[in-house]
Parts: structure tokens; C-alpha cells; sequence
């Protein structure tokens, strides 16, 4: 199963099995700035930076795709100025494939005294309190402006569990602003992508992936998931919309979700491609993702442990420093901590992703689950009360 348009190419190399024990597949998602194997997983660079990462400690975490926020680059520093130096890419050393969301989360989520109308949002800045207003239109010329390689139609998110009319309501807006962010968008070295809503209700979730998947879009995001979810409403909400995408050649993003567990799940019932800044939030406040769970190093016992926070880990941290030396970091607050934290979290990530990637063409996934569950941990993203901003 392949998809090829002007800015995109989305090949499955190795598709899900047909005895239906699992809708994991394997793939190459070809973008302007270099090609993505799937399942992968975004790390989050929010302000055009992953933060405390150099582009070349981001490459050597084995990300090959990041994602940045159009919001807020739209309002500091501005889309424009990015492109009058040269584009998101060059503005920030990244060479690799950089996707860009919509804006439609944190204008939602981040912006105060919001007023959403047929026509768009308008929305008070966090930084600074001044008044804009994001149009389909508008998100779309922003992200042309920052030259993304996949630009997101502009859609208007609600909380899983929000009454069913705020969710029809929102959905069909989503919809209409679907049509308008296709029909601004011109730049041909860009994808876009088209999100599907519809909450939890089946219903509305289904009747969403189908406009959606109507549409010419180079991908499909599933969005309005990941927010105050139950894991088992996530997978119902996957189950209803995913087979509905069987036969369907593009790639399929699951937009904010980044704990293992969490990741684990959904690449089982179909999922391609991931985000987060859950791996380096949670880094930042000393917790370290290691295999079967996780170590908080605030605690006083790891003070004199020599060991490195992971014995087989490529990473900066593990290979040069103990969790000693890293608990002291993190208690004195020095600026390295955060950095040599966030290096291990994503480098975990991702090496999770390609033990998922590898065991997907070895054939063994439905087999090797038990496995890869343990090595994820219990701990899922929303129970930790963290999600995507
Ligand atoms: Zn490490």
C-alpha cells in the first residue's frame, strides 16, 4: 500500500497481519527534508527548540522528525521574521522533516477569552495579552511561511469528554475549516495533513474519520484524543476510527501522545506516528524513563549511587555520568541536569519506538508484546496527569 502526492510519499513495507491479531504496520513516510520510518514518535520543540538540545544532541537522541508549534511561533517571533531568515529549518540548524501543528490545541488550550465563530478563533496572547485572530486561512499562511515539511489543517479541539453538541458542534466546524485550510494551502515541497475529531462518541468519531478521510490530504492526524481520556476510551475511540482507514494509503498520526504504555497501545491498534512533550517535561522535573518504570532522581538514595541511570543506554547521560552525579545536578538546579535528562528520555523513546519497528518486520509483534509492555512500564500519559501544550 503506497501514497505518493508532490510533498509526500507514505509507502507500508510491512502491513498489518491478516489473521487480525494486530493492526501494527511498518512503513517510510518520504518528506521534503529527508524520509521518517514508522511507527515513530515527534519529540516537541515548541519554540523552535527542543528544549536544552542542540539539533545535533536532538539527532543523537534518533529522532528523525520533529515537531514545532505554529502558535507559538506565530506570536514570538513571529512567522514572518522566520521567513525573511530563511525558513523554520534554517532559523533553528534542523535539516531533518519538521511538522507543524495547527495552532487550533493552544489557541484553545493556552489562549485567554477565546471567541470561536464560523469564520475562526480569536484569541487573547499568553504572552502579552494582545488580541489576534487564527482563520483556516490564516494557520495556513503561517505555516507556509515557516516552511514546514507537513503543515496541519487548522480545527478546533474539545476535550474527550466534553457533552456530545460541543462535540458535534466543534467537529463540524472542524470540517468546514478542513475544506478552507486545503484550498489555502498552495506550497508545493509541503504536505498537509487533515485532523479527524469526533471526541469519544462512536458515532460522531466515525462520521468524522470519513469526511475527513474524504478529503485530498496527504495524512491523517486523529486528534481530540490524549487530553482527559481513560486509556480504554482511547482505544475504543482507535478501534472505531482506524479500521474505518484499512484500506486507506496515508499515514496515520495520533496527535499528543508520548508515555511508552501509551504509545505501545495505539501502534497495536494501527497508529503511525506520534508527539509529545511528555518525555522531556517529565525529564525536566527528574523523573527518568528506564526499562519496567521509572526513576525519580529528587530521591536522596540515588545520592551515592554510582551506577549510570541505564546500563545498555547510547546516551549522553549514560555514558559518561552516574546517577550520583545527576541526582547532585538536579538538587543544585544546574542547567546540565535538565539537558542530560532530556537526552535520556528521548533516547528512550526512541529506542522503544525502533525495538517496536523491528519486532513489527521480524513478524513477532503480537507475540512480543507481553514483553514490550513490561519494558514500557505502567505508567500511561494521562494518569500522570501530563499531557501535550
Ligand atoms: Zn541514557
Amino acid at each position: 500500500m503506497s501514497f505518493v502526492s508532490p510533498a509526500a510519499r507514505y509507502e507500508v513495507t510491512v502491513p498489518p497481519p491478516e489473521d487480525g491479531s494486530t493492526r501494527a504496520r511498518s512503513g517510510v513516510l518520504t518528506l521534503t527534508h529527508g524520509a521518517v520510518e514508522t511507527p515513530q514518535f515527534m519529540p516537541v520543540g515548541t519554540n523552535a527548540t527542543v528544549k536544552a538540545l542542540t539539533p545535533a544532541e536532538i539527532s543523537e537522541t534518533g529522532a528523525s522528525i520533529i515537531l514545532s508549534n505554529t502558535y507559538h511561533l506565530y506570536l514570538r517571533p513571529g512567522h514572518e521574521r522566520i521567513e525573511r531568515l530563511g525558513g523554520l529549518h534554517r532559523f533553528m540548524d534542523w535539516d531533518g522533516p519538521i511538522l507543524t501543528d495547527s495552532g487550533g490545541f493552544q489557541v484553545v488550550s493556552l489562549g485567554d477569552l477565546r471567541v470561536i465563530d464560523d469564520d475562526g478563533a480569536t484569541f487573547r496572547s499568553h504572552i502579552d495579552g494582545s488580541v489576534h485572530r487564527f482563520t483556516p486561512e490564516h494557520a495556513i499562511a503561517v505555516q507556509e511561511a515557516l516552511g514546514s515539511d507537513v503543515a496541519v489543517a487548522f480545527d478546533q479541539p474539545v476535550f474527550p469528554s466534553s457533552p456530545r453538541a460541543v462535540v458535534a458542534d466543534a467537529t463540524e466546524r472542524t470540517h468546514r475549516w478542513a475544506e478552507r485550510s486545503l484550498r489555502a494551502h498552495t506550497r508545493p515541497d509541503q504536505a498537509i495533513f487533515g485532523i479527524i475529531q469526533g471526541g469519544l462518541d462512536p458515532e460522531l468519531r466515525a462520521a468524522s474519520t470519513r469526511t475527513i478521510a474524504a478529503m485530498p490530504f496527504d495524512g491523517i492526524c486523529i486528534g481530540g484524543l490524549a487530553g482527559d481520556e481513560t486509556p480504554e476510551q482511547r482505544d475504543a475511540a482507535l478501534d472505531v476510527a482506524v479500521p474505518l482507514l484499512a484500506d486507506d494509503p496515508r499515514v496515520r498520526y495520533l496527535m499528543g501522545l508520548g508515555s511508552p504504555a501509551d504509545l505501545l497501545e495505539a501502534v497495536h491498534r494501527g497508529v503511525d506516528l506520534f508527539d509529545s512533550v511528555l518525555p522531556a517535561r517529565v525529564a525536566r522535573n527528574g523523573q527518568l524513563w528506564v526499562p519496567g518504570g521509572r526513576l525519580n532522581l529528587r530521591n536522596q538514595r540515588f545520592l551515592d549511587d554510582p551506577a549510570p541511570v541505564q546500563e545498555d543506554c547510547p546516551c549522553l547521560l549514560c555514558r559518561h555520568f552516574s546517577r550520583a552525579y545527576l541526582a547532585h545536578l538536579f538538587r543544585a538546579r544546574e542547567l546540565l541536569a535538565y539537558r542530560l535528562a532530556t537526552c535520556h528520555n528521548l533516547t528512550f523513546t526512541l529506542d522503544f519506538m525502533a525495538r517496536i519497528r523491528a519486532s513489527i518486520r521480524a513478524g513477532t509483534f503480537p507475540a512480543d508484546m507481553p514483553d514490550l509492555r513490561l519494558r514500557a512500564g505502567r505508567v500511561s500519559g494521562s494518569a500522570a496527569s501530563e499531557k501535550s501544550a
